[in-house]
């Protein structure tokens, strides 16, 4: 474990001073122990937002321990080349400068952090009954199974975790197909031509369309995945509470976030892909809409800050266990796009005494 601290520009343990400005918000949720990351980035914004930065991250007492040093740089290249980059080009040596830390734009993983991602069977032996329909990890489409950064319901897999849950997945899909319940799966030929002609449309779009340009590469007929993500990106971070807006968020924010949403989803109908890696990020982007269009919705049906420091619900800055001690389903009408949610029971399966010695 590389033992590394956070400090404000002056040297101070800056965590400790807002913690009874935290706990008017969570309540107990910040005594434990470690204490949750979010709660902690929400340190540092307010740290930051009262005049504290920049927020270092004290690499240079660890590093003197040639061990350590080389346990860091395991860590940090493993977890984030990008930040190695950075610190090249600023010409910082963590072993001899204390390196910045800052936040970034949020971003959706299911083993991580919050319990986002799609809705699985629970296992036969731990589920309540109601959840657990028949096949470990099987989504409510059946047959479908899903594992590791796309399932939900779990804050803490990281890589571990995830590809324990890839096992399960894969021994429960094997005993799916042992029971025979994919002998009745036909597919049509009509059905694949109807997925091929979808799949290939941007690969069309661009051919075609490409024949109206007569400078230049802005087309008036299809837009690129890049400007298509560009646009994304930016409707997530204004209203969807991103970095842009120090992940405040409300309502009537989300709202306006999702009717964006709309139109973006309306134009990619006319998405234009040159080549097949091009093709790549068209459907990429496209399902990076559709995840955006659910955490949107998610956010927005849920009326408290579950997670501050992550993001907060300017019109509801509180966790409120009361009413929403749960967690949030959805589901996507395929039709018209249109997401019906609700509430359901978070069932504890591990005795609170035992979770306390763990931590
Ligand atoms: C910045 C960061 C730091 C992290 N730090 C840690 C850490 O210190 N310790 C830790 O344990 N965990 C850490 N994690 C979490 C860990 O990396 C993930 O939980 C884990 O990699 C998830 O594994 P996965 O197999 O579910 O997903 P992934 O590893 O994302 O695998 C999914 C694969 O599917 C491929 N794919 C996507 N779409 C398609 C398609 N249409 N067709 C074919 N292939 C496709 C992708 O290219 C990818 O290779 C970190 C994650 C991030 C982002």
């Amino acid at each position: 474990h590389l033992k590394t601290y956070t400090q404000n520009a002056n040297g101070e343990n800056y965590e400790k001073k807002w913690y009874e400005h935290t706990k008017k918000l969570v309540g107990e949720y910040i005594d434990h122990h470690p204490v949750p990351t979010c709660l902690r980035n929400h340190a540092f914004i307010q740290e930051v937002a009262a005049g504290g930065g920049p927020i270092q991250m004290v690499t240079k007492e660890a590093f003197q321990d040639p061990h350590l040093e080389t346990v860091g740089w395991e860590n940090f290249l493993g977890m984030t080349v990008g930040q190695a980059v950075v610190w090249a080009s600023q010409n910082i040596d963590p072993k001899y400068t204390n390196p910045e830390l800052t936040t970034s734009e949020p971003y959706v993983m299911g083993s991580h952090a919050t319990c986002s991602g799609a809705w699985v069977s629970g296992p036969e032996d731990l589920s309540p009954p109601e959840y657990f329909w028949g096949y470990n990890r099987m989504l409510t489409v059946d047959g479908l199974f899903g594992a590791g950064d796309t399932v939900g319901g779990s804050a803490h897999k990281f890589s571990s975790g995830s590809f324990t849950e890839g096992r399960l997945a894969a021994k429960a899909a094997v005993k799916y197909i042992q029971d025979q319940k994919a002998e009745g799966i036909n597919v049509t030929d009509k059905q694949c031509d109807d997925f091929r002609e979808t799949i290939y449309k941007p690969l069309e779009n661009y051919t075609v369309g490409q024949n109206e340009i007569t400078g230049g590469t802005v087309s008036p007929s299809y837009i690129l995945p890049i400007q298509g993500l560009q646009r994304l990106q930016k409707i997530m971070d204004e209203y969807v509470g991103g970095i842009t807006s120090n992940y405040m968020t409300n309502g009537n924010m989300l709202k306006r976030g999702l009717e964006l949403l709309e139109w973006l989803q309306e134009d990619l109908e006319n998405v234009g892909a040159e080549d097949y890696h091009q093709l790549m990020r068209a459907w990429e982007l496209k399902h990076r809409t559709l995840t955006s269009q659910c955490v949107t919705e998610h956010t927005m049906f849920r009326e408290e800050t579950r997670w501050p420091g992550y993001y907060y619900r300017g019109d509801h800055l509180k966790l409120d266990d009361e009413n929403w001690h749960c967690l949030t389903v959805s589901r996507r009408d395929p039709k018209t796009g249109k997401f019906t949610l609700e509430k359901v029971p978070v069932y504890h399966i591990v005795d609170e005494k035992e979770k306390k010695q763990a931590s």
